[in-house]
């Protein structure tokens, strides 16, 4: 199969890999789509297989964050790189820096910020080669973390969901499993537990998992169980495909809502989770809060300004709006909220491809 071929390839602009001889850095960034502005989307490193497995990753997660920034309403395209690594032990300030040069090749078209396995003392290294980078700490136009803002939006979507299920107004008598407590699964945690749920936790990590646990009471569980806990709402916040042809008949849950990217190994898994009659808050709406974060530092870069936490709100508090219109969509036409969500991102890329193309 050729990369054009392949099912992930989704018509992307342009799909760049990148070798530093000196660093060994192995990087590819996707552009997906520049239709609604520069290219956006975090950095992830990993310690991928083979180049095949990082190559479909980023592509799945550009792509991503194409249909994520369309239907935040954001003035950006979708992108995404991966690093080829383990970042435990394979990063440097070189390393990064050569990044940095690898993003600003591509002339603006693609803005980078963080995602698993990348720090913002990292980007600060990529900064110095590159002013494509958003997610930098200490200037008035810094959006700090974006986990914390990612979290916000993940709650507000499992509350909507126990308004829409249990007509709830707190979570109390609500158990959720969440699997991956690290950035934003430890933000969802401590929002979940101020808001009176009972918590089941895993990751492969035994010291994020003991302190998140410390903090809210929840129990823990081995990483292959949290599929079968008995739980109202499973919140997948660690890597993609967590939903799949072995995971969904364990579930009991009633929700799905969670951070991760490409929580569905497939499509026609999302339609499964729906004729199962599980509620399914897509990943890319859900978890549009940090990408509003990331936004506002581009704004204030490009303005020569500063960070707007209203400017956040305002954008979070609308995408819920979207969220439970999608929500709402999907119980009146009886059909998988996945996709309605694409359907809306879909026609906000067209609408500005089309503007473009005629202006
Ligand atoms: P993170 O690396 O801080 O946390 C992920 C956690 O998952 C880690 O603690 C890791 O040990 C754990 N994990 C990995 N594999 C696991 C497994 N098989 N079982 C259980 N735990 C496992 O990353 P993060 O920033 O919290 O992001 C989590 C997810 O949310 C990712 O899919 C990311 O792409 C997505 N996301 C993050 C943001 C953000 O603002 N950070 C925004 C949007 C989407």
């Amino acid at each position: 199969m050729t990369l054009f071929d392949s099912p992930a390839f989704e018509n992307h602009e342009g799909v760049h890999s990148f070798y530093d001889e000196k660093t060994g850095l192995k990087a590819i960034i996707a552009v997906h789509s520049t239709a609604r502005g520069p290219a956006c989307g975090g950095c992830r490193m990993w310690p991928y297989a083979s180049a095949e497995a990082a190559l479909d990753d980023v592509l799945k997660l550009s792509w991503g964050m194409s249909y994520k920034n369309a239907v935040a309403d954001l003035e950006l395209g979708g992108g995404k790189a991966v690093i080829i690594g383990d970042s435990r032990t394979q990063k440097s300030p070189a390393l990064f820096e050569a990044f940095g040069r690898m993003v600003d090749s591509l002339g603006g078209a693609y803005w980078t910020a963080e995602d698993v396995g990348i720090s913002p003392a990292d980007l600060a290294s990529a900064r110095r080669t590159t002013k494509y980078v958003a997610g930098l700490e200490g200037t008035p136009a810094s959006s700090g973390d974006p986990s914390p803002t990612t979290a916000e939006g993940v709650f507000r979507g499992a509350m909507l969901v126990a308004k829409r299920l249990w007509n709830a107004t707190d979570l109390s008598g609500v158990t959720v499993a969440v699997q991956g407590v690290g950035h934003v699964g430890g933000y969802l945690a401590e929002k979940l537990h101020a808001a009176g749920a009972k918590l089941v936790i895993t990751d492969v990590n035994e010291a994020t998992l003991k302190t998140v646990a410390e903090k809210t009471g929840a129990t823990i569980v081995k990483p292959e169980e949290i599929f079968d806990v008995d739980a109202e709402i499973f919140a997948p916040c660690a890597l993609g495909g967590a939903i799949n042809e072995n995971t969904l008949p364990r579930l009991k849950a009633k929700a799905i809502v969670g951070a991760a990217n490409n929580q569905l190994a497939s499509h026609e898994i999302g339609r499964r989770v729906f004729e199962q009659g599980l509620i399914y808050a897509p990943d890319y709406v859900v978890n549009g809060g940090g990408i509003i974060n990331v936004a506002a530092e581009i704004n204030a870069l490009k303005a020569g300004g500063a960070y707007d936490p209203k400017w956040v709100e305002g954008k979070l508090a609308r995408l819920m709006i979207t969220l439970d219109e999608v929500l709402q969509r999907s119980v009146g036409e009886k059909r998988p909220t996945h996709e309605i969500a694409g359907e809306i991102a879909r026609a906000r890329i067209a609408a500005a491809r089309d503007a473009r193309a005629a202006a």
